[in-house]
């Protein structure tokens, strides 16, 4: 019998438009080299992830450039009215003229769960001053950030990492955010905000794939010690794994069947609305 709860909740997905889905995998094959293996489109990831036993569905896209987030905006209010059960972290970049008005016109709306910042990819540092009137937004109207802040996986440290993130927490230390992929590659260290900053959490993805450099290193102590903190998270399509094999690790690692419940679906249900 599995310890996972049913359903599961995966606080990690991608949704993108279709044409701008096959520009992403496109430039994951020609630039990176990297496959991505599931090359599906928004309604069938949300067939194949409920057929696999996910139940609530939280996914983010991100405007790589300014001129994106309008179109994205637009496409995400269709697609949540379209599909139930589904949650969504906006897309902002302060490139935009509007950005700050366009974050304004939809972050009341009740399944954004708040605004997604993928910073490696916008090149951006969080201390970016353009980005505070969006975490000011946030806090006041106590929605998320899914902040894409560490260093992992290509260590462009100059600008993003710990490093600025705590300069961010230190000025808005009631800041919502949830850290991908562990805090990696410097996990220790985002692990130690989760003891100084209560609305900070971590997700698991692509952090338990066994023999890759990304393999969360800090052992099962610290995963029990934080497992009110910690949300199940996929990355799904985008992967170059199977999705089983990490929930599988995670299995094998042998954590409590509470860790399991609560990263897999009870810390998840207290970041949603209720009603
Ligand atoms: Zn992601």
């Amino acid at each position: 019998m599995s310890v996972l709860p049913e359903p599961i909740i995966d606080f990690h997905v991608h949704l993108f438009p279709d044409r701008l889905f096959d520009a992403i995998w496109r430039y994951f094959q020609d630039r990176i080299g990297l496959n991505v293996l599931y090359r599906l489109y928004y309604r069938e990831c949300v067939d194949y992830l409920r057929a696999q036993g996910v139940g609530t569905i939280v996914y983010s896209n991100y405007a790589h450039k300014e001129g994106l987030t309008r179109v994205l905006n637009e496409w995400n209010r269709r697609v949540l009215d379209e599909i139930p059960n589904l949650f969504c972290f906006a897309p902002y970049h302060p490139d935009d003229g509007d950005a700050l008005a366009m974050a304004e016109a939809i972050i009341d709306h009740p399944r954004i769960l708040g605004f997604k910042l993928q910073l490696v990819v916008q090149q951006l540092s969080p201390c970016d001053n353009r980005l505070y009137p969006l975490y000011e937004l946030l806090i006041a109207k106590k929605k998320r950030l899914l902040i894409h802040v560490g260093t992992g996986p290509v260590k462009r440290s100059d600008i993003i990492g710990v490093h600025p993130f705590r300069k961010v927490l230190r000025r808005f230390p009631e800041l919502q955010a949830n850290i991908p992929h562990m805090g990696g590659l410097e996990f220790e260290e985002f692990g130690e905000l989760l003891s100084l900053y209560p609305s900070v959490y971590l997700d698991t993805a692509f952090s338990f794939v066994p023999g890759t450099p990304y393999r969360f290193p800090l052992g099962n102590d610290f995963l029990e010690a934080y497992k009110n903190r910690i949300l199940y998270g996929s990355d799904f399509p985008n992967m170059f794994h199977s999705r089983e094999t990490e929930i599988e690790h995670l299995l094998d690692m042998r954590l409590s069947s509470d860790f399991y419940s609560r990263v897999f679906r009870e810390n998840g249900l207290t970041l949603l609305p209720t009603g």
